[in-house]
C-alpha cells in the first residue's frame, strides 16, 4: 500500500502529495487524515505530514520510493481534525485540496490580528436616559442604535457597534468628548470572570423570558438525547432563539463552546444584541463585512479560549474552537446555507460530519424544514422537537386567505391588488398599523419582450431576458451589464417593444395612487445597494415612518416587527414557476415566512395570498399553515420522480468559452461515464438553464442513482476523466447536488 502524503498544509499548493510506502505495522493506523512523520529531501530529515489519500500502486519505481517513518501519535488536534474534514469536503462536493482547506482553513494567510476594542458606558443611568431621549427627539439615528444598546448592556464590542449598529467614530467622539463613554481593551485574565458574569446575569436577574414548558421541554429533551441531530421545528415566533440561548447557557457551563448559524440577512444587530445581552464578551460574530485581518483576529480567540460563542453566516462553522459542543443552524432551510462558490458544501451535510466526529450537537430550527430533514426526524434519525405555538403572550398566527386572481378578473377588477387586499389596507391605515407587501421579483418591471414576435431583449453577456428599470435603462441581473431601453426589437424591428408584469418599484407606484395619504418603504436590491441600507429602511419601519413596507423576499425573513397586522403575498406562484425540483418546498417556504410577519406581538393578524393557483398543494398548505399536509404532497411528488430523498442526484456543469468545444468535451465525457457506470441514469449533456453567462457557456450533466456512495464514485470517475479529456484547454467543471 502507498499513501499520498503533503506535507506543509499552510502552504498554498498542497494539492502536490509525495507518494511513500506504508510499512506493514502502520497499515491499520494510516487512514486518510492521518498525521504522520515521514523522511524528506537529501538528508532524510523527519518532517510532519499528513495522508491524503490511499493507493495500491504507485507511479514511480519502488526503489525510489520512501517509507513513512511513523504515525504523528498528537492526533486529534485542529490542525488534524480540519485537515480531514477538507478532505471530505473535496470528496464529497468536488474541487482540489486547496479550495477545501482555504473553506476550512480561510486564515492561512497570516495577517496582523486586531484586538477587540469595548465601548463602555461610563456616564450614569440618568445621563442614558436623557441622552436617549434627545437623540429621540433629534431624529439621530445612529446615536439611538448605541444609547438603546448602553440601555440592555454598558458594554458592548467595538465591531458590534460599528458592523451591526453602524457607529462611526464620529457618532462616538460626542459621547467621548462628554465623558460619557469610554474605549477599553480586554484585559488577559477576566475570562473566567466574565463567563460566571454572564451566567449570572442571566440566572439571577434573568432577560425577563420566562421558557414556557414547550420550550423548557425542547431543552430538555435535547440535552437528554444522545443522538447528534435535532430538528427543532416551531411556528414563526415559536421562541426557537430562546431555545438555543438556554442550550448555549449550558453547553457553556459544561465548559464547552457554540457556534450559532443564521443567514447574512437575518444577522441584524438586534438578533446580535439578543446573544451579546446574555453572553457578553464572550460573543464574537464574523460576517461578510469582516476583513480578513478581524476575522483572523476573531477565529484566533475562538482557538486560545477567549470568546466561546460565535455568530455567523455558513462561514462561521469554521470557527476553530478546541471543544465545539453545539452548532445552532437557524432557519436551516435557507438557500444561503449552501455555498456557491467550489466546494459547494451544504453547511446543513458539513455541520452533521463535524458534530459527529466531535461528539457534539448540531440543532436545526426552522419553521419551514428541508423535507429530506424532516423525514429523517420521523423516522427517528434526528431528534424531533416542536413548537406549535407562538410564545409572546397574546400572539397567534394570523388568519389567512387566499383570494384567486381569476376571479378577480371575472369580477372586473385589473388592479394588482384584490378587493380583500384593498378593503384591509385601508383599514389598517385608518387603525395606525402597519402593512407589509411581499412580491418575489424586484425592478420597476418585469421582462422587456416583443410583442410582435414574443422575443425577449436578453444580455449579450448572459442569456437572460434584460429588466426595465424606470430611470430608462435596461439591466441585467446577473452580471449587472445596463444599457438604455431599446426603441425597436433587435430582432424583427417592430416598435411594439415593452415590458410586462411587475416589481416591487411599480407595486410603490400602486400603492400611493390607491391610497394617497400612505407612507410607503420599499427594500430590494437596489435600495439596500448602499452600505446601510438595509439596517437602516428596517429602522426607519420599525420606529412607524412609513404605514408600509413593500418587498421581495429580503422583507419576510426573520424580522420581528410589533405593529404589522396585514401582510399582503402579491403574486404567490412566481416562484412556483422556476425550473428546480425544490420550487415548491421554496414556495411554501416563502409564504409561510411571509405570513409569519403578521400579528407577531398580541394584535390579530391577517395575511391575503393573491394567486392563479390555488389549487397548488403548496400554495394551499401556505395558507393553512400547515407544514404536515404539505410535507405529505410534497414526498409524492418527490417519490414519483426519484428526486431527494427519494433518491440521490447530483449535477455536474462544465463552462468553457468556446460552445462547440465545449459542448463536444461534454458529450465524450458522458459518453465515458455512461460506459463505465452502465446502470446509471445520465440525464444531458444539456445547455444549462441559463446558458451563458459572464460570456462563459455551460453545458450540465444530471446523474441520479439510489445510493451516495455510488454518487461519489461516479464524481470521482468523471473529475479524473475530466482531467484527461480536457488536458490544459479552459474549460472547467462544477458539480453539485
Ligand atoms: P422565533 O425565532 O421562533 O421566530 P423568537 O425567539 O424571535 O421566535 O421569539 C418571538 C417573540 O416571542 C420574541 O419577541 C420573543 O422575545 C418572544 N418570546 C420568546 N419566548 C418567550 C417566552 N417564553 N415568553 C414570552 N415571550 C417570549
Ligand atoms: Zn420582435
Ligand atoms: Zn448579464
Amino acid at each position: 500500500m502507498y499513501a499520498d502524503v503533503v506535507i506543509d498544509i499552510s502552504s498554498k499548493e498542497v494539492d502536490r502529495p509525495f507518494t511513500y510506502r506504508i510499512p506493514e505495522a502502520l497499515l491499520e493506523r494510516a487512514v486518510i487524515g492521518t498525521p504522520v512523520h515521514i523522511p524528506f529531501g537529501v538528508g532524510n530529515k523527519l518532517r510532519q505530514g499528513f495522508i491524503i489519500g490511499l493507493k495500491e500502486t504507485a507511479e514511480y519505481p519502488d526503489e525510489r520510493i520512501k517509507d513513512i517513518d511513523s504515525v504523528d501519535e498528537k492526533t486529534a488536534d485542529l490542525e488534524t481534525r480540519f485537515l480531514s474534514l477538507a478532505i471530505w469536503l473535496r470528496e464529497r462536493y468536488g474541487g482540489t485540496l486547496t479550495q477545501a482547506l482555504s473553506v476550512v482553513m480561510p486564515n492561512k494567510v497570516k495577517v496582523e490580528p486586531r484586538r477587540e476594542r469595548y465601548y463602555v458606558w461610563t456616564g450614569t443611568d440618568e445621563e442614558l436616559e436623557k441622552s436617549l431621549s434627545e437623540a429621540q427627539r433629534k431624529k439621530h439615528y445612529a446615536r439611538i442604535r448605541l444609547l438603546e444598546a448602553f440601555t440592555e448592556n454598558r458594554v458592548m464590542p467595538a465591531s458590534i457597534a460599528r458592523d451591526r449598529l453602524n457607529i462611526t467614530s464620529v457618532n462616538l467622539k460626542f459621547f467621548t468628548e462628554h465623558g460619557l463613554v469610554e474605549v477599553r481593551t480586554k484585559d488577559g485574565d477576566h475570562l473566567e470572570k466574565s463567563l460566571l458574569t454572564a451566567i449570572e446575569r442571566h440566572s439571577s436577574k434573568g432577560t425577563g423570558v420566562h421558557l414556557n414548558s414547550e420550550q423548557e421541554q425542547a431543552v430538555r429533551n435535547i440535552e437528554n438525547d444522545s443522538r447528534t441531530v435535532h430538528l427543532l421545528f416551531g411556528v414563526t415566533g415559536s421562541g426557537k432563539t430562546e431555545v438555543y440561548l438556554k442550550l448555549i447557557e449550558d453547553a457553556l457551563r459544561d465548559g464547552k463552546e457554540a457556534i450559532v448559524l443564521i443567514p447574512e440577512i437575518a444577522l441584524t444587530y438586534q438578533t446580535v444584541m439578543r446573544f451579546y445581552a446574555r453572553f457578553g464578551e464572550l460573543v464574537s460574530v464574523v460576517h461578510s463585512r469582516v476583513s480578513k485581518g478581524e476575522r483572523f483576529a476573531r477565529f484566533e480567540e475562538a482557538r486560545s479560549g477567549e470568546i466561546k460563542v460565535m455568530i455567523g453566516p455558513r462561514s462561521a462553522l469554521f470557527t476553530p474552537f478546541s471543544n465545539p459542543g453545539l452548532i445552532i443552524i437557524d432557519e436551516f432551510h435557507e438557500n444561503s446555507y449552501l455555498s456557491e462558490q467550489v466546494p459547494k458544501y451544504s453547511t446543513v451535510e458539513t455541520a452533521v460530519k463535524i458534530a459527529s466526529e466531535n461528539g457534539s450537537k448540531v440543532v436545526l430550527g426552522s419553521a419551514t424544514p428541508l423535507v429530506e430533514c424532516y423525514e429523517k426526524a420521523l423516522s427517528g434519525e434526528y431528534g424531533f422537537h416542536r413548537l406549535l405555538h407562538r410564545a409572546s403572550s397574546g400572539a397567534e398566527l394570523p388568519e389567512v386567505q387566499v383570494v384567486d386572481l381569476r376571479e378577480e378578473l371575472r369580477a372586473g377588477n385589473r388592479s394588482i391588488f384584490s378587493r380583500a387586499l384593498q378593503e384591509k389596507m385601508k383599514e389598517r391605515l385608518e387603525r395606525n398599523e402597519q402593512i407589509m407587501l411581499f412580491l418575489n421579483r424586484r425592478g420597476y418591471s418585469g421582462a422587456v419582450s416583443c410583442r410582435s414576435c414574443g422575443e425577449p431583449v436578453t444580455c449579450p453577456h448572459c442569456s437572460v431576458a434584460m429588466n426595465y428599470h424606470k430611470n430608462g435603462t435596461l439591466q441585467c441581473h446577473f452580471c449587472g451589464y445596463t444599457r438604455p431601453m431599446v426603441k425597436t426589437c433587435p430582432k424583427c424591428t417592430s416598435p411594439l417593444i415593452g415590458a410586462f408584469g411587475i416589481g416591487t418599484e411599480k407595486v410603490e407606484e400602486m400603492v400611493k395612487t390607491l391610497l394617497p395619504e400612505i407612507r410607503t418603504l420599499r427594500m430590494d436590491a437596489d435600495t439596500t445597494a448602499g452600505k446601510d441600507g438595509h439596517q437602516e429602511i428596517l429602522e426607519k419601519f420599525m420606529n412607524h415612518e412609513a404605514d408600509v413596507l413593500i418587498g421581495t423576499q429580503m422583507i419576510v425573513k426573520g424580522h420581528d416587527f410589533k405593529d404589522v397586522t396585514l401582510v399582503g403575498i402579491l403574486a404567490a406562484d412566481l416562484s412556483l414557476n422556476v425550473p428546480d425540483y425544490r420550487s415548491a418546498e421554496r414556495t411554501f417556504e416563502l409564504l409561510t415566512q411571509a405570513e409569519g410577519r403578521a400579528g407577531r406581538a398580541g394584535k390579530k393578524g391577517e395575511c391575503i395570498v393573491q394567486t392563479y393557483n390555488p389549487e397548488h398543494y403548496a400554495i394551499s398548505a401556505a395558507a393553512a399553515q400547515d407544514y404536515e399536509a404539505f410535507y405529505k404532497s410534497e414526498m409524492i411528488f418527490r417519490r414519483q420522480m426519484k428526486y431527494p430523498p427519494a433518491g440521490h442526484f447530483m449535477g455536474m456543469t462544465i463552462s468553457g468559452a468556446w460552445e462547440k468545444e465545449l459542448a463536444e468535451t461534454a458529450e465524450r465525457l458522458t459518453e465515458a461515464a455512461k460506459r463505465a457506470f452502465p446502470g446509471v441514469l445520465f440525464l444531458g449533456p444539456a445547455e444549462a438553464g441559463i446558458y451563458k453567462v459572464k460570456d462563459m457557456y455551460r453545458q450540465v450533466v444530471w446523474f441520479k442513482t439510489p445510493a451516495l456512495s455510488k454518487l461519489l464514485e461516479i464524481k470521482r470517475f468523471l473529475e479524473k476523466t475530466g482531467q484527461e479529456i480536457i488536458g490544459n484547454r479552459k474549460i472547467f467543471m462544477t458539480f453539485e447536488s
